[in-house]
């Protein structure tokens, strides 16, 4: 298991030091706006807790957490009028899996249709 790093990027979005567009808050979980959007919908779901990666977030996140996550990924998806029309929630892990930022997240893509889900 990766070390939690305090500085990255979503660790300075939760304590305040680097804003972001937020669409949805809780006890436990932050969602907001990606940066660099690949759809007209492109959401990241962020837990508050300090986890590295969703395995991470599975093994040792509190059954409060699991459910607070999982419950926000369907309340923003109601609110943002896609969860009719379809979504893709992908939660890049580590170095095959292509993650950039070591703090659990879910990407929830909509708006149009996202495409294959692999492409090399
Ligand atoms: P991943 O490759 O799954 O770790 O994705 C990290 C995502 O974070 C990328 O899609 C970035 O565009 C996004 N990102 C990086 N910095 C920010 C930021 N300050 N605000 C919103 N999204 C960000």
């Amino acid at each position: 298991m990766r070390d939690y790093d305090n500085e990255n990027i979503f660790a300075k979005i939760l304590n305040g030091d680097i804003p972001c567009d937020k669409v949805y808050e809780d006890t436990h979980v932050l969602a907001f706006n990606d940066i660099t959007a690949q759809a007209p919908v492109h959401i990241l779901v962020i837990p508050k807790g300090k986890y590295v990666s969703i395995d991470d977030f599975g093994a040792h996140a509190s059954a409060e957490e699991v459910t607070a996550f999982y419950r926000a990924i369907s309340k923003i998806v109601a609110e943002q009028g896609i969860a009719e029309s379809g979504f893709r929630c992908i939660s890049n892990t580590g170095d095959h899996g292509g993650q950039e930022v070591p703090h659990f997240h879910v990407h929830i893509l909509g708006g149009e249709k996202i495409g294959p889900m692999v492409s090399k």
